[in-house]
C-alpha cells in the first residue's frame, strides 16, 4: 500500500521532498500559497556536489545548470585585485533549480493557491486545514513553507526569526550593459568587496531563459549593510505608511528607500560595483535573520528547508541544505514508521542546520571587524579577507571554517 504526504510549501524545499517521495513511491501533494508559479526574481544560487547529486536523484537534469566561474577575486576600493583564489564552482539561480524540480510535479500535484492554515495530529494519520476550510488527510505532513512557516508556528510557537542587525541589497545587471573594464575585470569571478562594515559578493549567472551565452547573460549583485532596528522600521515601512512585518514586498519598498541605498552605494563603494548597482534592475532589500527550530520532527509532521532553520546566505546553503533535508526525511521513512522515522530525520538534521547557521553568523559577524589600528575603508586590509574568501557559499567542513594558510 502506498503512504501518502502533503507538503506545505512549493519552493525548492517542498519540491525537493515532493520529487524524492515520490520516486520513493508515496503519492505527495503539494500546497501552496502563492496564486501564480513561483519566481526567484532571478537571485543566484551557488552550487555544491550535493546540490548537484540531489537535483539528479530527483529524476533532473544538471547539465547546464548555470555559469562555471573558475575564481575568487576580493577587490579594493579603487578595484583594485587584493586577494585572487582558485576556487571553481558552477553558480545558477533561483529559478533554474525550481524550475527544474517543478517540470517533474505531475498535473494536479501540485496545488497553487493553497494556503495551509494548521493542522490536526491524529496518531494514525494528519489532517491538514487549509484556509479555504479544506480538509486533507495523509500520513505526513512536511511544513516547506518558508522562515515564516505556519506549521513551525503552530509545532514550536516559541521559535521566532531574530534580526542579525543587517540587511541585504541585491540586485541583477545584464552583462550587456556594462561597460567592457567592467566585463573584463569583474563579470567573469566570484568577486567580493570586504571593506569594515559592509560586505559585497557577486557573480555572473545565466540571462533569463536560463540564457547562458556570453552577452546574454547577467551579474548576481549581494550587499550586505549594517542597518539599526529603527532604520530597518523606517525602510519596512510602504508609501502608504504600512509598516510590514519582518520583510516587505520589493514592489513596495519606498523610492526615497532605494535612492538613499543607491547614495550609500556611490560613497563607499568601489566603481566597478557601483556600475553593476547603477545599471541593475531596480535593487530590493531582505533584512537577514536567524532561526533554528529545536527539533524537526514531532509526530506525523516534519520541517524542512528554510521553515526549519535559516542559515544567513554567507554559507550559500538554504538550497542545498533544503535538498540534504528532503533526502534524509525519505531515506529514514523508507527504514522505519513515520514517527520514528521523524524522530530520527531531526536527530540526523538539526545539529546540521545548527552548524550551517552557527558558520553563516561567524561570518556575518566578519562585516564588523576591523584591523587592529587600522579603517579598512578600503578593503585591502580585512584581517578576515582571506577566510571570508574561503568560507563564503561553501559547504561547511565537519569541523567548521576552513582554515587559512
Ligand atoms: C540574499 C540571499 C542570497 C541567497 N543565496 C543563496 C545561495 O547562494 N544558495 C542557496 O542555496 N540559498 C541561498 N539563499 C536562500 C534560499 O533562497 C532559500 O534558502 C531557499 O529558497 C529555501 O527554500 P524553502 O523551500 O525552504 O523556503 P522558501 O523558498 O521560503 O519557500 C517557502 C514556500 O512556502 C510557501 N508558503 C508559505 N506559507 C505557506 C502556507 N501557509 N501554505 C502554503 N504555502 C506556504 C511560500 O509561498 C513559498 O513558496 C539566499 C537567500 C537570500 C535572501
Amino acid at each position: 500500500m502506498s503512504h501518502s504526504a502533503i507538503i506545505a510549501g512549493g519552493s525548492i524545499g517542498g519540491l525537493f521532498a515532493a520529487t524524492l517521495l515520490r520516486r520513493a513511491g508515496w503519492e505527495v501533494t503539494v500546497l501552496e500559497r502563492s496564486d501564480t508559479e513561483l519566481s526567484g526574481r532571478g537571485a543566484g544560487i551557488v552550487t555544491h556536489d550535493a546540490l548537484n547529486r540531489l537535483i539528479a536523484a530527483a529524476g533532473a537534469t544538471t547539465d547546464d545548470l548555470g555559469v562555471h566561474v573558475e575564481d575568487r577575486v576580493a577587490f579594493a576600493i579603487d578595484d583594485g585585485v587584493v586577494i585572487r583564489r582558485r576556487m571553481p564552482q558552477v553558480v545558477t539561480s533561483w529559478d533554474r533549480v525550481h524550475s527544474l524540480l517543478r517540470a517533474l510535479m505531475p498535473e494536479g500535484a501540485y496545488r497553487l493557491g493553497v494556503n495551509v492554515a494548521d493542522y490536526a495530529d491524529r496518531g494514525d494519520r494528519v489532517a491538514v486545514r487549509t484556509a479555504a476550510g479544506e480538509t486533507i488527510e495523509a500520513d505526513l505532513l512536511v511544513g516547506a513553507d518558508g522562515f515564516r512557516s505556519a506549521v513551525r508556528g503552530q509545532m514550536l510557537p516559541q521559535v521566532q526569526p531574530v534580526y542579525s542587525g543587517y540587511v541585504v541589497w541585491r540586485a541583477l545587471a545584464a552583462e550587456a550593459e556594462l561597460s567592457p573594464e567592467v566585463r573584463a575585470g569583474v563579470f567573469p569571478h566570484f568577486g567580493m568587496f570586504v571593506p569594515t562594515g559592509t560586505q559585497i559578493v557577486g557573480y555572473p549567472i545565466a540571462g533569463p531563459g536560463n540564457d547562458l551565452r556570453p552577452g546574454h547573460r547577467r551579474y548576481n549583485f549581494v550587499w550586505y549593510v549594517p542597518t539599526p532596528p529603527a532604520a530597518l522600521d523606517d525602510m519596512l515601512t510602504d508609501a502608504e505608511g504600512r509598516r510590514h512585518a519582518i520583510s516587505i514586498p520589493p514592489p513596495l519598498v519606498r523610492d526615497d528607500v532605494v535612492a538613499a541605498g543607491l547614495d550609500l552605494a556611490d560613497r563607499i563603494l568601489p566603481p566597478a560595483f557601483r556600475e553593476i548597482l547603477r545599471k541593475s534592475e531596480r535593487p530590493f532589500f531582505t533584512p537577514i535573520y536567524d532561526h533554528l527550530s529545536p527539533v524537526m520532527g514531532q509526530g506525523r509532521v516534519a520541517l524542512a528547508g528554510d521553515a526549519a532553520c535559516v542559515a544567513r546566505p554567507h554559507v550559500g546553503m538554504g538550497v542545498t541544505k533544503a535538498a540534504c533535508d528532503a533526502e534524509a526525511l525519505v531515506r529514514h521513512l523508507g527504514e522505519a514508521p513515520v514517527v520514528q522515522a521523524l524522530t530520527a530525520y531531526s536527530a540526523e538534521r538539526q545539529p546540521a542546520a545548527r552548524q550551517a547557521m552557527q558558520i553563516a553568523q561567524l561570518l556575518g559577524g566578519m562585516i564588523h571587524q576591523a584591523p587592529a589600528g587600522g579603517l579598512n575603508a578600503d578593503g585591502r586590509s580585512n584581517p578576515n579577507a582571506e577566510t571570508l574568501l574561503r568560507n563564503t557559499a561553501v559547504v561547511p567542513a565537519p569541523e567548521g571554517l576552513v582554515p587559512v594558510g
